[in-house]
């Protein structure tokens, strides 16, 4: 028998969540952000779930080529557009739309020898900085990819830094209209908190999903995944591999971190953080044996934890365990660990089988 961990993908969740973010946006297309591997999902694990997105927005080229082995022929766009010249070729072959950020971007295109002109999202730095032209700057950088024949059409781009906080989007937005004034082409503008929050005020002809389509919340602990009306789309689950009995004064794991007050019963998850589990999360972390909720104990080891089974008296070996998902917000175990949720996924070792549940 396989060790009993498991990541299981819900094609249900994560149509219902395409559904949700179309609904705070419905003149919007939608990109479908599936960098990282989906956020640790599998982009073969989610792509026909979500095939109903307008597109697919991520980094790498390998991540590109494999969306359109999966048969995607639909647009894809390089959130961080090409990383050097000859990457300008796989755009062609597999035609990328890109973004374009800085100078070198530009002149890698001018040196393009290409038959087939590029599609580019000129991206301006509204005040995150971190990617993108500064405002006084965007319009000379228009200027130069507009003027160039191996360019066909240019869109507008800008990310916000404070879209799930208290300053919210409007600077950077005033910001972004007043330097795209009068240019023609595509605007594209909110990630999940700026869609969630704010789409009222920051129409635009394309948004950026992508946590919100993996059903956590981009604004924890103010809203919940279910506040927003997200459903989990990745369940972490395991078994007790053994149950212990201690006594009050008796420590359990490295470093005896959790000393016993009385009696109890200690059940012993196969999961560590070798898996993707936070070692961060310390006693407390909240944690489903056999649905019930209860808490973990002490510190994380590689391979397993410890959890306490007081409030489950039926628990016994082979009991089932739900790390996070379905019954259990991965937001509520990464706030835990002093995380979010997206650190949490995105961070599933390679070592844990995937499957998806395409029902
Ligand atoms: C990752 C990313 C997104 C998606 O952000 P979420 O917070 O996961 O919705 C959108 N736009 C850009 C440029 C990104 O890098």
């Amino acid at each position: 028998m396989p060790r009993p961990l498991l990541a299981t993908v819900h094609h249900a969740a994560l149509r219902h969540n395409l559904a949700r973010v179309r609904q705070a946006a419905p003149e919007a297309r939608v990109w479908a952000v599936v960098k990282a591997n989906a956020y640790g999902h599998g982009i073969e694990r989610v792509f026909e779930a979500l095939r109903g997105a307008d597109g697919f927005a991520l980094l790498e080229l390998d991540e590109a080529e494999r969306l359109r082995a999966l048969g995607w022929r639909g647009p894809i766009l390089l959130l961080e557009g090409v990383f050097e010249p000859r990457d300008l070729e796989t755009c062609s072959r597999l035609n990328l739309w890109h973004a374009v950020h800085c100078d070198e971007q530009i002149d890698w295109l001018a040196m393009h020898k290409t038959h087939q002109p590029h599609r580019v999202f000129l991206k301006l730095n509204s005040g995150m900085n971190r990617l993108g032209f500064a405002p006084g700057r965007y319009r000379a950088a228009y200027a130069r990819l507009a003027a160039l024949p191996q360019v066909e059409e240019i869109s507008h781009a800008t990310h916000f830094a404070d879209a799930d906080g208290a300053r919210g989007i409007a600077l950077q937005q005033a910001v972004f209209t007043q330097a795209t004034q009068g240019l023609p082409g595509e605007r594209t503008l909110c990630n999940s908190a700026a869609l969630l929050r704010h789409a009222g005020d920051a129409s635009s002809d394309w948004v950026r999903p992508g946590i919100a389509l993996y059903g956590s919340s981009p604004d924890y602990p103010a809203h919940s995944a279910s506040d927003w009306g997200l459903q989990p789309a990745m369940s972490l689950t395991s078994r007790l591999i053994g149950v212990t009995h201690v006594q009050a004064g008796e420590r359990v794991g490295y470093g005896g971190l959790f000393t016993a007050q009385g009696p109890m019963r200690v059940g012993v998850v196969a999961c560590g953080y070798a898996d993707g589990y936070p070692r961060e999360a310390p006693t407390g972390t909240p944690v489903l044996v056999e649905g019930v909720r209860t808490r973990t104990l002490g510190r994380v080891s590689m391979d397993m934890l410890a959890v306490d089974l007081t409030p489950v008296p039926q628990a016994a070996f082979g009991s089932p365990v739900t790390l996070w998902g379905q019954g259990l917000s991965i937001d509520e175990v990464a706030h835990a660990a002093g995380t979010v949720g997206y650190v949490l996924m995105s961070a599933l070792a390679p070592r844990v089988p995937a499957v998806a549940d395409e029902g």
